[in-house]
């Protein structure tokens, strides 16, 4: 990228007005209460944004707005409401450069990522699940003689969304483009990091014609806001991608209020096993660096535990170290390679807390380093640690920054074993030239997705979810579609 482009992208964001008032039955608010909070961005800390800070109050309105809009919404034929989403998805297209700037910006990845991943794939979940709608048929079941039925899939009605802050756009548009093409109203609450990008999204959908009340983005904090839509009588079901603790409290707030539908997508610690027959090391080594560091490893699938047989451990970590170098931190704004910076110095101490316990109770093998950019300090180097225990820690505990783990094995039963010794089951990844050992470990790996020979395998058209404490329900496919509809059957009784 030319230094007019990097100039470009600096002047723009220094120019930008940016809105952060919550989106609430077609229009931006403020809290009822009027309680503000300023957010600022983490590549340098530049102030961006006022945002509401909503309660309770705004809460009841806008579920309330919600349910309004369901019935109209609910029965607009599935053609209409694709017409709505595909104009909805040409808007953000038209401002596609506005919507990656603030996810820069309001997250701290690299605006070379926000422009070539996160908008143009949240722009394509949007159109997938519109172009589908009007797609999907009922069954007819054999019944006997004399009757017949139909089983139909029926929407919820009100939907209610959390969303962390390292996907704020693509995994909002995982929960709204489903529920909203299969005839539910939304109220989405976006993590407290990252609100700008969906919130200036909502707006366009209004602009492109959604009716008002049908998406609904209320911004505030997880225990206030999160926990009152948990808690909601009105809310038919919840969508929640974050920790595993989190997701605890919202099966007890479904228990406590009216058994909402959960759907939960809590995070992973997943392994890449690499055998010694794998027929290009230096591949997978280019994808491990991928599955472990790409975006800032703040990935809820992040391949962060590799395994490696040991005949080939001293080779790939060679190669491992020169693919890491793809991932070393650089100016968000630049337009570079590289990755951005974590989403807060808050969450880069913790990250770099866990550094600090590889190298004093085993060893940084590369990495390590904190680095200050744009004088900021949440940027660390892709960072490996090795020689740790079995059970630490490390490798059963997700870090959510760029730190992986290294292990050799000596055995493919060894492997698996160490792979499924974990409390979670998002994915896995393992690399072989051998069909045989390819399908057997693969069936014996407890996770949702499992890739061979490539590492995060992940599409609009494949489900994504996991096993154990990973959760349960399923983003992304059709069967995104279980999470926000419920099956009727209607038996005609011939007279
Ligand atoms: P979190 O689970 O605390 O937050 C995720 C969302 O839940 C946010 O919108 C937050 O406001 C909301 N929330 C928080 N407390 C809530 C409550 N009591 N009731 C309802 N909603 C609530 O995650 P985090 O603080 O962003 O990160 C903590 C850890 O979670 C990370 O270090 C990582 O391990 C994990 N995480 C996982 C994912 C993922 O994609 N699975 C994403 C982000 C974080």
């Amino acid at each position: 990228m030319t230094n007019q482009t990097l100039s470009t992208w600096d002047a723009r964001a220094d120019e930008l007005q940016i809105d952060g008032r919550a989106f609430i039955g077609g229009s931006r608010r403020d809290a009822a209460s009027g309680a503000k909070r300023e957010t600022s961005s983490p590549i340098d800390g530049r102030p961006l944004a006022v945002l509401s800070a909503c309660g309770v109050e705004d809460v009841d309105a806008a579920v309330s707005l919600a349910r309004r809009a369901f019935t109209p919404w609910s029965r607009t034929s599935a053609e209409s409401r694709k017409g709505v989403l595909l104009a909805w998805a040409a808007l953000m297209e038209t401002h596609a450069e506005e919507l990656a700037l603030l996810e820069c910006l309001d997250s701290g990845k690299p605006i070379l990522q926000t422009t070539t991943v996160d908008v143009p794939g949240t722009i394509s979940t949007l159109r997938w699940y519109a172009e589908a709608i009007d797609k999907i048929s009922g069954e007819m079941p054999a019944v006997p003689s004399g009757a017949t039925a139909m089983v139909t899939r029926e929407a919820l009605g009100v939907v209610a969304a959390i969303v962390p802050w390292n996907f704020p756009l693509e995994i909002a548009m995982w929960k709204i483009a489903p529920a909203l093409a299969s005839g539910n109203t939304m109220v989405l609450k976006p993590a407290e990091q990252t609100s700008l990008s969906i919130l200036r999204a909502a707006e366009l959908a209004a602009e492109a014609g959604m009716p008002e009340g049908v998406l609904n983005i209320i911004t505030g904090s997880g225990r206030e806001v999160g926990a009152a839509l948990a808690h909601h009588m009105d809310v038919d079901a919840l969508a929640f991608t974050g920790s595993t603790a989190v997701s605890r409290t919202l099966l007890e707030a479904s228990g406590q209020s009216n058994l909402k539908r959960l759907s939960l997508e809590a995070g992973g610690k997943s392994s890449n096993l690499v055998f010694a027959d794998t027929s290009d090391l230096a591949l997978a080594a280019e994808k491990a660096a991928f599955g472990a560091f790409y975006n800032q490893g703040q990935v809820c699938s992040s391949n962060s535990r590799i395994l490696v047989q040991r005949s080939v451990h001293d080779e790939f970590l060679g190669l491992l170290r020169e693919a890491a170098a793809a991932y070393a931190p650089a100016d968000p704004l630049a337009g570079l390679e590289g990755n951005g910076s974590l989403i807060s110095v808050g969450h880069t101490n913790d990250v770099e807390e866990w550094i600090h316990r590889g190298r004093t109770e085993g060893s940084v093998l590369f990495g390590g380093e904190r680095l200050d950019i744009r004088g900021s300090d949440a940027y660390l180097e892709p960072t490996v640690l090795g020689g740790l225990a079995a059970g630490h820690d490390v490798h059963r505990e997700e870090i959510f920054g760029p730190v992986a783990v290294l292990q050799p094995f000596d055995t493919e039963e060894e492997a698996v074993a160490m792979a499924n010794d974990t409390d979670y089951g998002l994915a896995a990844s393992l690399w072989t030239s051998d069909l045989s050992r390819a399908h057997r470990v693969a069936s014996e790996l407890v996770a949702g997705t499992v890739s061979v020979n490539t590492v995060d395998a992940l599409g609009n058209s494949t489900p994504f979810g996991g096993f154990k404490q990973s959760g349960f329900g399923r983003d992304l496919s059709l069967q995104a579609f279980d999470n926000y509809t419920a099956s009727k059957t209607t038996w005609i009784q011939f007279g």
